[in-house]
C-alpha cells in the first residue's frame, strides 16, 4: 500500500494582524438601506393555466377541482366541475382524459389519476343528490337543441343556466345519444347516465323525445326559435365495399349496439365478425361476447395503428376476443340469404397515404375462410345531414362551422359529431359549451369571437363558462413541467385501477372498472402539484434573503416589498409550482 504523505505544520511565527477592511456602518438599521434599486429582475406572484386544464376539451379548471379534492371538499369539486361540464360521472368513465398525458407529473412520475377522481366526484355527488344551482335571471328567449347526445346536452345546460329557455328535440325514445344507444352499459352504467341528465332536465329544459327533425317536425317548424343549436351526431355506418353485404346476418356496428342497449334480442349466433379497429369495433366485439358469441375482429393494419383507445383493445384480449391484424375481408359468403362464412385476405403495410397512415395492401395468395354467424361492420359513421336546410354548407361528411360554432345561416349552429372535430365526449361537450357562448353572444349583440377569446384557456381550443360569464380577463399563460422545481416533490406511484376479476365478467354488463376509495381518491388529489398556483407553501418568504417578502393579510397569498426586492428571484427559483414570473428591467 502507498504511505500516506503527511504535511509537516510550518512553525508559527507571530506576525502582526492585517488592518481590517473599511466598513460601511449604518446608525439608521438596515431598512434606511433600501436595496430594490439595484433589481434589474422583477419577480411577480401570477398564477398560471396548469397543463392538464388547457388539455381538457370540455374546458374542466382541472388545477382547481384537485385542489378542492384534496382538501376532501368533494361537493365544492363537484360544483367546479359543474361550472363547465355536467357530465362528470359519464366523463370519470368514458373520457379519454388527454388532461393525465399533460399532467406534468409525467415528468417525475406517473399522472394524477384525474380521470378516476372525476369519476368519483361525479358518484359522490350523485349519493348525496347534489344538484346545479337554477339560474338567476331569466331571458325571454327559447333556443331550440336538436340532438341528445353529449353535445346537446351541454348546450342546453349552459344555455338554461344562462336562463333560456330550451326545447331539446331527441329523435329516440330516451335521452343520451351514444352514452345511451353506443357505450355499452359495463363501462358507462345506465343509472349513472340516467342520473346526469335527470340534473340537466331538472333546470326546466322542455324534452320532446321521439321527434326526429325533418320527419316528425319541419326545419321550418324551428322558425319561432331565437337560434337553433343541430348536434345529431354521426349515424350512419359506411359499406364494406364487398360483395353479400346485403346479406342476413350483416348489420352496423352502431346498430348493433343499439338493438342491445334498447332491450330488444339481437340474434348473433355463436360466431361473430366485427370488421374495424375502432372504439364501435371494440364495444361491438366486448357486447358480443357478453351475448355468448366467439368473436374475432378483423382489423386492416397492426396493433400499433388501431384508433381504439388502448385499454380497450387490451380489455377486449383479456375477454377473449380473438383480433385478426392485416387481414381484410373480401367477400361474404351466404347461404339461403344467410352469412355462412368470411372470406379474407393478409396484408402488408406500404407507404404512408394521404391521412399519413400506411396503406394496407392485400397479400396474394393469402385469402382464407372463416365459418361465421353474423358479421358486425365498424369501420366508420357519417352524419345524416337531410334534416338540415338548403344555405347551410356542408361537405359530404360534415356541417361547416366557424370557430364559434356558427353555420353559414344566421342564428343556426352545430357541434359535436356532425361537425369536422374528434369525435370524443369531451370534444362534443366542449362544441355545446362553445355554441352556449356563442349564441348568448349572437342573442345580446356581442361579437362571438371576442366574447370566446376572453373565454380560452390556453392555446388548445379550451373554454371556460366560468371566464365567459365573468369576462375578468384571466392571464393566459400556461405552465410547462420545466418551470416547476420538481425537487420538492416526492416520488409516489399513482393507484392502480381496479377490475372486475375475468373469471364471470362477462356473463353479464356489471361495469368492469372499479372506482376508487374515498383513501385512494383524496392520495390521487394530493398527488396534483397544482401547476402554476400558489398553494401558500412559504418558500418564496423562507428563501428572500432581503426579507421582502411577507404573507397578506388576508392570507390568500404574499406580497413583495420592491423597495427591498433586488431581483435575485431565489423565490422563483424555490416556488415548487412556478406561481411567480419574472420580468426584465422593472
Ligand atoms: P351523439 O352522441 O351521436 O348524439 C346525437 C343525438 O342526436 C342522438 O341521440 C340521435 O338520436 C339524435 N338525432 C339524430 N338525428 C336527429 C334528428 N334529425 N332529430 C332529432 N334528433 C336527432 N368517445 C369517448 O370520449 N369515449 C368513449 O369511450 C367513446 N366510446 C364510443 C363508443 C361508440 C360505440 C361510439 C359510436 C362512439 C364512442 N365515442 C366515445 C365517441 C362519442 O360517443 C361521440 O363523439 C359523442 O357521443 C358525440 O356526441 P354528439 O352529441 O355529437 O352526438
Amino acid at each position: 500500500m502507498e504511505k500516506k504523505k503527511v504535511r509537516k505544520a510550518k512553525p508559527s511565527v507571530a506576525s502582526p494582524k492585517p488592518p481590517l477592511p473599511y466598513v460601511c456602518v449604518s446608525t439608521e438599521g438596515t431598512l434606511a438601506s433600501k436595496t430594490g434599486t439595484w433589481r434589474f429582475l422583477t419577480p411577480k406572484y401570477q398564477n398560471k393555466i396548469a397543463p392538464c386544464s388547457e388539455a381538457c376539451p370540455a374546458g374542466e379548471d382541472v388545477e382547481s377541482v384537485m385542489v378542492l379534492a384534496g382538501e376532501e371538499d368533494y361537493p365544492g369539486a363537484w360544483d367546479k366541475i359543474m361550472e363547465e361540464n355536467p357530465l362528470p360521472g359519464v366523463c370519470g368513465r368514458v373520457c379519454f382524459h388527454p388532461c393525465e398525458a399533460a399532467c406534468s407529473r409525467n415528468a417525475l412520475d406517473e399522472p394524477v389519476s384525474i380521470n378516476a377522481l372525476e369519476r368519483f366526484i361525479g358518484d359522490a355527488a350523485c349519493v348525496s343528490g347534489r344538484k346545479p344551482d337554477a339560474p338567476v335571471q331569466k331571458r325571454h328567449e327559447r333556443v331550440a337543441v336538436i340532438g341528445s347526445g353529449p353535445a346537446g346536452l351541454s348546450c342546453a345546460y349552459h344555455l338554461a343556466r344562462m336562463g333560456y329557455g330550451i326545447t331539446l328535440f331527441e329523435a329516440e325514445k330516451k335521452l343520451g345519444g351514444v352514452l345511451r344507444y353506443g357505450i355499452p352499459g359495463y363501462r358507462l352504467p345506465r343509472d349513472v347516465l340516467d342520473r346526469e341528465i335527470e340534473r340537466i332536465v331538472s333546470l326546466g329544459v322542455e324534452v320532446m323525445t321521439e321527434v326526429r327533425v325533418g320527419r316528425d317536425l319541419a326545419w321550418e317548424d324551428l322558425k319561432k326559435y331565437a337560434a337553433v343549436f343541430a348536434a345529431t351526431g354521426a349515424w350512419e355506418s359506411l359499406p364494406l365495399n364487398i360483395p353479400g353485404e346485403e346479406a342476413a346476418g350483416v348489420m352496423s356496428g352502431l346498430a348493433f349496439l343499439k338493438k342491445v342497449h334498447s332491450g330488444e334480442k339481437a340474434d348473433i349466433g355463436e360466431r361473430v365478425a366485427v370488421i374495424g379497429g375502432g372504439n364501435t369495433a371494440m364495444d361491438a366485439a366486448r357486447t358480443a361476447v357478453r351475448l355468448g358469441a366467439k368473436v374475432w375482429v378483423v382489423y386492416r393494419r397492426t396493433k400499433e395503428e388501431m384508433p381504439a383507445w388502448a385499454e380497450e383493445v387490451a380489455d377486449a384480449g383479456d375477454e377473449n376476443v380473438t383480433t385478426l391484424f392485416l387481414t381484410s375481408p373480401v367477400r361474404i359468403v351466404t347461404e339461403r340469404g344467410k352469412v355462412s362464412a368470411i372470406e379474407c385476405i393478409g396484408n402488408i403495410l406500404g407507404d404512408p397515404g394521404k391521412d399519413g397512415r400506411r396503406v394496407p395492401l392485400p397479400l396474394n395468395g393469402s385469402n382464407f375462410s372463416l365459418k361465421i354467424d353474423t358479421v358486425i361492420s365498424a369501420i366508420g359513421e357519417v352524419p345524416d345531414m337531410s334534416f338540415l336546410p338548403a344555405g347551410l354548407q356542408r361537405d359530404s361528411r360534415f356541417l361547416s362551422v366557424d370557430g364559434t360554432g356558427s353555420t353559414a345561416l344566421k342564428g343556426v349552429f352545430g357541434g359535436g359529431d356532425m361537425t369536422a372535430q374528434p369525435r370524443t365526449v369531451a370534444f362534443a361537450i366542449g362544441s355545446g359549451k362553445r355554441a352556449a357562448m356563442a349564441i348568448d353572444a349572437y342573442l345580446t349583440g356581442n361579437d362571438a369571437a371576442d366574447a370566446l377569446d376572453a373565454a380560452r384557456v390556453g392555446n388548445k381550443g379550451a373554454l371556460s363558462m366560468s371566464r365567459y360569464r365573468s369576462r375578468d380577463g384571466q392571464a393566459q399563460d400556461v405552465i410547462a413541467p420545466s418551470d416547476l422545481n420538481l425537487a420538492y416533490f416526492k416520488r409516489e406511484k399513482r393507484t392502480p385501477k381496479g377490475k372486475l376479476p375475468l373469471s364471470g365478467r362477462c356473463e353479464d354488463f356489471a361495469e368492469v372498472n372499479l372506482g376508487l376509495s374515498r383513501e385512494d381518491a383524496l392520495r390521487e388529489a394530493k398527488r396534483c402539484f397544482n401547476c402554476g398556483v400558489c398553494n401558500l407553501c412559504h418558500n418564496c418568504l423562507i428563501y428572500c434573503p432581503d426579507l421582502a417578502v411577507s404573507a397578506r393579510p388576508d392570507k390568500q397569498g404574499y406580497e413583495i416589498n420592491y423597495d427591498y426586492c433586488k431581483g435575485c428571484c431565489l423565490c422563483v427559483e424555490e416556488c415548487p409550482r412556478g406561481a411567480i414570473s419574472v420580468e426584465v428591467g422593472k
